[in-house]
């Protein structure tokens, strides 16, 4: 027999099949060892034939298969073939997608364990076998023990004696990590509401493949994912349940281990290396029918699947920026696609391009406008900051949020204040009237760059002058950098000095285990105030909590980003959602520099459709997407001369492709990164606004001709960040 092996090599020189003689052992799917260049090198079985153009005296044999059950099955094979075409990346870097990385490295295996049971023979002890008879008590009892254990407690002799004469029998046998043994199991039974009813019937009776569930936060949803996934693993198919990684909370893994079990594998970046590994095994080998993770488990090795679920679809860690890039929906739809299975996508605020091609009627689209229990949802009250800095109060707290916190303290209920992560873009804003410098051409905030002392627009390229006053009103406070979380929190001890205040940001929290502890702090009452980034704003369901303080909503807003303005209706609904979740009535407090702006005042009244409405027009006037698609090939080396003469050659074939397409260009320029340099790597880019992407295919396949040692270059499709 013949296999077609890909060398688990990541360049392009080696991208492509090789045939090697094999036996009848060999499977398409199989990770092996074969002879390569004048070493070995670990490959993967593509497909198996009879025939080879490959002459004799060439053809090399297979050394080893890796394992007996092929590694990747069927379905992986064919979706690793699609998206090496589809984003044009070399077929190993896309096979190791589909596998645990410790599993590649070789650095964990499947554990064994030792099991002593009492064996069929009957030698009589001698009498002074005080151990050993202690043993055969205790076998006799329980059955069946861990040799490990046994030896232990009553010697290591007395279990190999035992064993020596016959008298019990060690068997070894494969153990698998348990990551959640020690969570509650406990289920809460619950009859669903007629609207999450009306909303599984909806999923299970369209026949659109792809259906998005619309419902505000506290709607159900959950339930919803729940019940879609019980009823496909009562048909016997399996399922993929895709939540961000921060929504992984330990409430989260308790809720699913009491309904499924250990019918649900969990992939996230919390478990040990052998944890991950056992988890995928049990979804590879079927024990275990639905994958639990983030983004990275739409690989899972599950087969025959019956349902995949997208929650929080809006979400920008579902798209891969670190290669080989990704976009998570385009593989869910291949594999929904190939399974003939449905696809629900979920949020509270979807993607303005996932809300527009459902109201298109692309997907179904499910609504699910009140609360469970039509609990309200938090008022929200927008304070103008321009007054406080008039009123003279530089604090991060204005005074209608103090007069909040000091409440919801003296009523010993928590809060939570929000910061953005995204202070790091230098915007200017006009502190003393709002003012925000942004691009002519391309109605994007502009952005300072202080080693050139100078503003720039990240969508054309465009300089300006730093201002040194406001050329609105004359202000002189025109720079503004936000706070970090350590400021804040220490402002906010100075106030309320008997106050427990928990802080909670990428620098503090030490790893993901520390972040789930400040989370269970909070969750255990053990702190009256929250203070965090991005990470307390999603998923956390918290009964305690009355008031949100939104300290800073402005950073989100002018963040140079087409999509500044969706991000920022996404993250005050998103963190307002923490707050009154359970009995009492939660309140929010919105800070802004900018208290008119029309995406805040959707955000406050909860106007998705009123937003949506504004959003689009706007995006269609300004040949944003999804109107138009924003791509940039970057060329990024750490030499400089070579990342030139890299992005001469590909702005050469681009081009070519330009001047063929030239209807199809809203955009075309060649120019530095507005950052020059990270990382000691130079950073070139070619900006292009297109129509549609039906050049897409010809750019990337010109990207992927340009070979260079040292040199990378990659395309993105609508960024979310062009700096
Ligand atoms: P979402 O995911 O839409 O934000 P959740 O699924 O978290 O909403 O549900 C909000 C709250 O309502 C949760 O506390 C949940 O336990 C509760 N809940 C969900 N479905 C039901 C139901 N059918 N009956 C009673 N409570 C429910
Ligand atoms: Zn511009």
């Amino acid at each position: 027999m013949i296999a077609e092996v890909i060398v688990d090599i990541a360049h392009s020189e080696v991208d492509k099949i090789f045939d090697y003689a094999c036996g009848e052992e060999i499977r398409a799917g199989m990770r092996v060892v074969v002879p390569f260049s004048r070493g070995t090198a670990t490959g993967f079985v593509m497909r198996v034939k009879t025939a080879t153009d490959c002459p004799p005296e060439k053809l090399k044999n297979i050394y080893r298969a890796e394992e007996e059950l092929p590694a990747l099955n069927r379905e992986s094979l064919f979706l690793a073939e699609k998206l090496a075409a589809r984003y044009r990346t070399p077929m190993a870097l896309v096979l190791r997608l589909f596998l645990p990385a410790e599993m590649r490295t070789g650095k964990v295996s499947a554990r064994f364990r030792e099991f002593a049971r009492l064996s069929d023979a009957q030698t009589e002890l001698s009498a002074r076998a005080k151990r050993q008879a202690e043993i055969l008590e205790f076998l006799r009892e329980n059955g069946e023990a861990d040799a490990a254990f046994l030896r232990e407690r009553f010697g290591a002799s007395a279990v190999r004696t035992l064993a020596e004469k016959g008298i019990i029998s060690i068997e070894k046998r494969r153990v698998l990590r348990d990551p959640y043994a020690e969570v509650q199991k406990e289920r809460v039974e619950r009859a669903l509401t007629p609207a999450q009813q009306s909303a599984v019937k909806a999923v299970t009776e369209t026949d659109k493949t792809v259906t998005l569930i619309h419902g505000v936060t506290g709607s159900g949803k959950t339930e919803i994912y729940l019940t879609l996934i019980a009823d496909q693993i009562a048909e016997g198919r399996s399922a993929i349940f895709l939540v961000p990684e921060i929504s992984l909370t330990p409430q989260m893994l308790a809720q699913l281990r009491a309904r499924f079990g250990s019918a649900a594998a969990i992939l996230h970046s919390g478990l040990s290396a052998g944890e991950r590994f056992d988890e995928w095994q049990r979804l590879r080998e079927g024990s275990a029918k639905i994958a639990i993770g983030a983004r990275s488990a739409i690989f899972a090795p599950v087969e025959n699947v019956g349902i995949i679920v997208v929650d929080e679809e809006h979400e920008g860690s579902y798209s891969s920026d670190t290669s080989p890039r990704y976009n998570t929906f385009d593989v869910a739809l291949l594999r929904a696609q190939y399974n003939k299975c449905k696809l629900v996508l979920g949020s509270a605020t979807p993607s303005v391009e996932t809300y527009r091609r459902a109201k298109e009627g692309e997907f179904g689209l499910i609504s699910l406008p009140e609360r469970i229990n039509a609990r309200p949802m938090p008022e929200v009250e927008i304070v103008d900051m321009r007054r406080e800095v008039k009123r003279g109060n530089p604090s991060p707290f204005s005074l209608p949020l103090r007069e909040k916190l000091e409440k919801c303290l003296q009523d010993g209920n928590q809060a939570i204040l929000f910061l953005n992560r995204r202070g790091f873009a230098q915007n200017v804003i006009c502190r003393d009237c709002g003012y925000v410098a942004k691009c002519e051409h391309c109605d994007v905030a502009l952005t300072y760059h202080s080693e050139e002392d100078c503003l720039k627009c990240h969508y054309c390229g465009t300089r300006y002058h730093m201002l040194s006053a406001c050329p609105e009103c004359g202000g002189v406070h025109v720079r503004y950098v936000g706070t970090g979380t350590q400021k804040v929190a220490a402002e906010l001890k100075k106030l309320y000095p008997s106050a427990r205040i928990l802080r909670m940001d990428n620098d503090t929290t030490g790893g993901k285990e520390g972040h789930f502890k400040i989370l269970k702090q909070f969750a255990d009452r053990k702190a009256d105030f929250l203070v965090g980034t991005q990470m307390v704003a999603k998923g956390h369901d918290f009964p305690s909590v009355t008031l949100v303080g939104i300290l800073d909503a402005d950073m989100s807003l002018h963040f140079p980003d087409y999509r500044s303005g969706e991000r920022t209706f996404q993250l005050v609904t998103q963190v307002a959602g923490r707050s009154g979740r359970a009995g009492k009535r939660g309140e929010v407090v919105l800070q802004t520099y900018d208290p008119e702006n029309y995406i805040l005042r959707f955000a406050a009244r909860y106007d998705f459709e009123g937003f949506y409405e504004h959003e689009i027009s706007m995006r269609q006037a300004m040949a944003f997407p999804p109107f138009a698609k924003i791509v940039r090939v970057m060329v990024t080396s750490a030499s400089d001369p070579e990342a030139l003469d890299a992005l001469r050659e590909i702005y050469g074939q681009l081009q070519g492709i330009y001047a063929r397409n030239s209807d199809k260009f809203l955009f075309f320029n060649k120019m530095h990164a507005p950052i020059k340099r990270i990382q000691k790597r130079f950073r070139y880019q070619v900006l292009m606004r297109l129509t549609d992407g039906s050049v897409l295919k010809e750019i990337y396949a010109a990207c992927a001709e340009v070979k260079r040692k040292n040199t990378l270059v990659y395309v993105e499709e609508n960024p979310s960040n062009l700096s």
